[in-house]
This record gives C-alpha cells, structure tokens and sequence, in this order.
C-alpha cells in the first residue's frame, strides 16, 4: 500500500475527517501507528487510520512514523463510535490515546554517541558555541543526563543531527495504585450463583445480571473475572463512578491481588499514563474503571463486566457521546469477548433486549445476607397539611425516626437536591433570584450565606431587598439537604445528624469518611442526595424516608418515571441491610402515582410491563432512537434563526422516509440558558435515524445519538 490516510491532530473542527499522505519508500507504516505529516506549513501528529492503493491528487509524504497507538480492533472500534454518534472520528480516536500523548511525561536522556572521536568533534565544533558547550556537558556525564539538565536544547540538536549524541526516551514510572493485599479466595456459590455462573461460563454474547443489591452479582463477577484469567484472558470491570464503589474495588484487588489496575479520575496525569503503560505492557490482568477503561490497552480481552449497567454516568457529555454499555457490547464483538450487564433496576431497553433474547438473561432472586427488601409506605403529605402538620417531615417518619434512635439505629433521609433552600423568592411580588447565565433558580446555602447556581457554578450574596420591588420580605423556599439537616437536629436534638451531598463530600477520601463514620456508628442519622443511593453497605441502617419523590417525577422528560423508579429502590435497598430489617417511607404529593406503587412494591415486572407499554405506544426508545440537535448562542434571536434553518433542512431529509423519523422543535430546551448562552434544541425520533446524523452539521450546534436525557 503507497498511501496512508491520516487522523491528523488538527484544531479544525470541521474539514476533512482524515487527510492522506505518500508512504516514503523505506519506511514501515501500520493502521494505528503514530505519525508525523505535513500540514500546510506546520508539522503535526497523527494516527494512521488506514492503508490505501487509491491514488490522490498533490499527496505529500509523511515524515516520520513512531510507536503503534491503537491495535487494529480499536481502530474499528473508534470507525463504529465516529459513525453510530455521529462524532469527528479525530474524537473517537482520541479517547484511544495515552492520557499524555500531549505532554508525554518522558524524560528524554541525552548521552555521547558512540565511538566519538573526542579531538577531532571538539575541533569540529568551535564555531558552534552552543553545541560545544552542550558537547562538554555530555562528556561530564557518561551514563548520559536529562536533556533539560544541558545548556542549550538548540546545541543538542545541532549534536544529534552531526551524529555526536542521542536521544533516548526514559519513563518514569508511577508505583502502581492497588496496594498489594493478601489473597481473599472465592466463596461458596448459592444455587442461584452457581447456575449463572455456569451458564455465562457455557454461553457467549451479553448477559444480564438481575438481582437485588446484596444478591451476590460482586461474587459471581469476580468469579466469572477468575475464570477468563485462567484461560489466559483478561477482563474489565466498568463501575459508575470509582470514588463511591470502594467496596467493589477493594474486593477485586485483594481477589486478584497484583494483578489489577484501576483508573481512577482522581489520578495525577503522570499515574495515569503509568497506568495506561502497566496495561499496554502486559502487566495487569484485570482493569477496573469508570466508561473511559474501555480504551485501556488491554490485549486478549475476554470479559467485560458493566457494573450497575442502568447508570447514566456510562453515558460521556462531550464529543463523542458515547455510552459505554453500547459501546463495550460492540469491542466485545470484535473481540470475541462476553459482556456481563449486572443491575439491580435493569436500563428499560437493556431488560427489553434481555426479554426478546438478544441478551441472555439471568436473575439472583434473593439477598444473601439479612432480610428480603424492606417493607415501603407512601405517606400522603396532602393529608398532613390538612391536619395541620407544616413540617417537612409527616407524623410517620417523625415517629419512626424517634423509634429508630431509640433502638440505637441509624436512619437515612434521602433527597435530590443540594443546598439549604431550593430557591429564594420575594412574598411581595413573588419575583424569583436566579442565575442571568442559566435562567434557573438560585440555590441558597447557609454555609458561606451565598447563593449558587447549581448548573454553572455562580455564586452571588443574598440581597437584604427584593431587586424587583424593593420589599425586604425575601423568604427561602424548598429544600435542601442542609435545612433537612437543621430540621432533624430540632426535632431529635440528641441525634448526631451527617450529612452527604456533593458539598460536604468531594474527594475519594471524603465519601470514605462518611460511609465509616455511618459503619462505626458515629452518626445516628444521614441526611443525602443521590449518592446515598449507591451500593454501600451499612449494616445498622433500619430507616430510609423519601422526604419528597415528587421533583424527580415531575420533569418533561419521557424517562422520568424509569430514573424515579430507579432511584427509590436504590435507596430503598439502603434499609435493612442489617439482621434487624427495616422499613421504607417515602413522602408525595402525589400518592396514587402509579410508579410509586410499583417502586413501593419492589416490583420491577410490573414496572417494566406499564412502562414498556407507555414507550411503545408513543414510539419512545427503545422502540426508537433519538438524536438531540441542540444550538447555544448568547443571543436568543440568533438561536432561532439557526434552529429554523436547520429544522427545515432536517425535515427535507425525513420528509417520505419510511420508516418515519418525527422531528420536534425547534424550540428552547428545559434548560432555556446555560452558561451564559441560550439553547435551541430539534428532537428528531425514529427506528433508523441515520438519515439525519448530518457529517456537516453547522458550526454551533451538537449533536447527541441515544441522549440521557431530552430536557
Ligand atoms: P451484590 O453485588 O449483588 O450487591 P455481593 O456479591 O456484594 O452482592 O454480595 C452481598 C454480600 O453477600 C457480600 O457481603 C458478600 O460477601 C456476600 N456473599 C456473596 N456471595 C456469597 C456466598 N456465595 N456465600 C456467602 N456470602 C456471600
Ligand atoms: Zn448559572
Ligand atoms: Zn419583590
């Protein structure tokens, strides 16, 4: 092949997707390798993308080729990503490359070449004083030195082009991340566990794993992970997000003890990159992480294992917006490998798939360990108002609390919201403070008493007056995880109350303080968002009160009723994980709210019948996809010319298709304003929907295949 076409490392965001080059004769190139090309009159980096025959008019040579960057698998894989979301394939191939491709944290040493013939270079060298200097550094350093430690980089050069030094590339490496533990060695499987494993161990493609938290899925996964290393494969783990699964990751690194890496976000680049190394070398077995562990170098894969696989955290915001699962399914098929989706409320398409046959599925019925799941009561809080109760927890939960307090239990109060207040409003006139970037309410937090915009971040100081009319009768209204906080302290001023929440908890080491504080029974009761619902384990918790399951139901967006339904029994599961049981109260203005029912059942069936039903019916995925265009500008105006224009040239290209595509919009999004720039969005919904994944899309707009949400 005479031509390679080349994934060059341009800033152009639009333009070609590859640019080809000559191969100099001479010279050994292969798809992935790392090149160097002209281009116009700079030199960049590329990835070969692919050989060619085809002849191309003005083709200039490539000029260097260096180390291979992608095996061939991950090469079609990056073509599959680049085409499924639409994405520039210079963004689907990026997420291959080492996290320091940029900035390699190389030392490069620098030494005399060879068989240098001392007199006659210094003399070869006088009239170039830089490089005589640099040549005199050397020789004071025969196990060669740092070429940031010599003069002049310009003098080295000069030395390496008269063949009197060279270069060599050192890496540093990191020690690796998992410590080394002793052995934890399998357990007894139940009957459940032995019959999934045996069936994944008999089978092949995608398996889903059902079963409750605490089921045993961790044990069958680490099983099955045991299994393919035998075989002299290697596995991935994919979790949600590192910082709130130590458990999980603790218990892989001491089953395969010096065999794992993880991946972690938190990881300096240069541990990174040591990471990245280990794995490319041959040296781990196992690699656990979150959606990017896909594009690890890892060879003879056999096994990739998407823990709590319904997260939306597997789905990447930024080009190419990928989701992991879909994506981990496809490498699994081009590498022979098996995929295993374990979940405790399947993602509604992925048990869809699991239903017809397409995934093979497989169910833990039960808890190992303690009681089945705990009972749940719906509290109506109409009726507290009525009889006079204005507190925000009803007169079940407040005594239930007590109870549990009593009983030298724990309990947890769950919300999904931060801050103290929701918003800050004006009783005189009803105007509402908010962000002018994002058009959405402000957040007010007790703490540093400022006001924030959860969307975007900006903080302003709470005003003594009503900007609107003056009126000092400013009131906080909603909740938040603080004013919950307050509130139980009032009520039980002997409980010691803890919080959690993205505010009192960012780092790795923060979520572990607060998951040992509940452990060791410092706290009697957690008050949290979101994060509470993840798999810990907190065996003294017996309580789990919803203080609201209404915002989460109310939002315009046709998953709403799965993420709700999701959420409550994630942390519902949090109750009872202990031999003293528990039970379950989640308070709403909507009690007769079919989703509550069947999420106050546990019943997943029931749930995934009503809703699948509701998807089909409306043509909703997955009996569909869904692309988001989505144009942001900071003039409104602006916005919907361009989100005109490009509706009319969508509806073109629908117009007689069959099957039917149905475009809605254009119109602003939920999410009106978001940093400062307004939005625009056109929704187009259809079984096939390639006809509008538009390679020339215009400058400003996004596009998002398969999004996590259409607000
Ligand atoms: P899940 O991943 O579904 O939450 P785990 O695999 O973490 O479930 O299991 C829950 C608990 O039960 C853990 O403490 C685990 O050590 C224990 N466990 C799992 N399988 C077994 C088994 N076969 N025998 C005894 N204990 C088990
Ligand atoms: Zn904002
Ligand atoms: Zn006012």
């Amino acid at each position: 092949m005479a031509f390679a076409e080349v994934v060059v490392d341009t800033n152009i965001r639009r333009g070609a997707q590859t640019y080809t080059y000559s191969i100099p004769s001479g010279l050994e190139v292969a798809p992935g390798q790392r090149v160097v090309v002209p281009f116009g009159s700079r030199q960049l980096e590329g990835v070969v993308f692919r050989l060619t025959d085809e002849p191309v008019a003005d083709v200039r040579p490539l000029l260097r080729a260096a180390e291979p960057l992608l095996l061939p698998h991950q090469l079609e894989l990056a073509r599959w990503i680049a085409e499924h979301y639409a994405a520039p394939i210079k963004d689907a191939v990026a997420l291959f490359l080492p996290p320091t491709l940029a900035t390699p944290r190389l030392r490069r040493i620098a030494r005399l070449a060879r068989g240098v013939d001392l007199r006659t270079s210094i003399k070869e060298l006088t009239r170039a004083p830089r490089q005589l200097a640099t040549f005199e550094a050397l020789l004071l350093a025969p196990l060669g030195i740092d070429a940031r430690a010599l003069p002049s980089e310009d003098g080295l050069r000069g030395l390496v082009q008269r063949g009197l030094a060279e270069v060599l590339s050192e890496v540093d490496e990191p020690p690796p991340l998992v410590p080394e533990t002793a052995q934890i060695l399998p357990l007894r499987l139940t009957k459940a566990q032995e019959e999934a494993l045996a069936a994944i161990r008999a089978g092949n493609g995608v398996f889903m794993l059902h079963g409750v938290t605490g089921s045993g899925k961790t044990e069958v996964y680490l099983q099955t992970i045991g299994d393919v290393l035998e075989r002299g494969q290697r596995a991935l783990l994919l979790v949600p997000e590192i910082s709130l699964t130590p458990q999980t990751i603790a218990r892989c690194a001491s089953r395969f003890p010096g065999r794992v890496a993880v991946l972690h976000s938190a990881l300096t680049p240069r541990q990174r990159y040591g990471e990245w190394r280990r794995i490319g070398q041959g040296s781990v077995d196992v690699v656990i992480g979150p959606r990017s562990a896909l594009f690890a170098p890892l060879r003879d894969l056999g096994l990739i294992v998407i823990d709590e696989e319904h997260d939306w955290t597997y789905k990447q915001e930024q080009s190419p917006r990928y989701h992991a699962r879909e994506t981990a399914i496809k490498l699994a098929s081009l590498v022979g490998a098996k995929v295993i989706l374990g979940t405790a409320t399947p993602d509604l398409g992925s048990y869809h798939r699991a239903q017809k046959g397409i995934f093979t599925l497989l169910t833990l019925p039960e808890r190992i360990v303690g009681p089945s799941m705990p009972p749940v009561r719906i509290v109506d809080m109409r009726q507290e108002l009525q009889a006079g109760n204005r507190s925000i927890f009803s007169r079940d939960l407040q005594q239930e609390l007590r109870a549990a307090l009593l009983r030298k239990e724990q309990s947890i109060l769950f919300l999904n919201r931060r801050g103290a207040n929701t918003f800050v409003m004006c009783r005189e006139c009803g105007f509402v403070l908010q962000c002018q970037d994002c058009l959405l309410p402000f957040t007010f937090h007790a703490v540093g008493n400022r006001l924030m915009c959860h969307n975007c971040g900006r903080a302003a100081r709470p005003p003594e007056h009503c900007p609107d009319c003056a009126s000092m009768r400013i009131r906080y209204f909603g909740l938040g995880t603080q004013r919950v906080a307050e509130e139980i302290e009032a009520l039980l001023p002997q409980a010691r109350v803890l919080r959690w929440d993205r505010d009192t908890a960012r780092t790795r080491e923060d979520h572990e303080n607060v998951v040992d504080a509940m452990r060791e029974h410092r706290a009697d009761v957690l008050v949290g968002t979101q994060m509470v619902a993840k798999g810990h384990d907190l065996p003294l918790v017996t309580l789990v009160g919803v203080i609201s399951a209404d915002a989460m139901l109310q939002l315009p967006d046709f998953r709403s009723a799965e993420r709700t339904f999701q959420l409550l029994t994630q942390v519902a599961g949090r109750a009872g994980r202990g031999p003293a049981g528990g039970s379950v109260l989640i308070q709403t203005y909507n009690p007769q709210h079919p989703t509550l029912a069947m999420a106050s059942r546990h019943d997943f069936h029931a749930f995934f019948r009503t809703e699948i039903q509701f998807r089909k019916r409306m043509s909703y995925p997955p009996f569909s996809h869904v692309v988001k265009f989505v144009y942001s500008h900071a003039s409104a105006e602006k916005c919907q010319r361009e989100a005109r224009e490009l509706f009319g040239q969508l509806a073109e290209r629908v117009a007689g298709l069959d099957p039917p595509i149905h475009l809605t919009g254009p119109l602003p999004p939920y999410l009106e304003k978001s940093h400062g720039k307004f939005r625009w969005q056109i929704l187009a919904r259809g079984r096939d929907v390639r006809p509008v994944l538009l390679s020339d899309l215009p400058a400003g707009w996004t596009i998002d295949v398969d999004p996590a949400s259409v607000l």
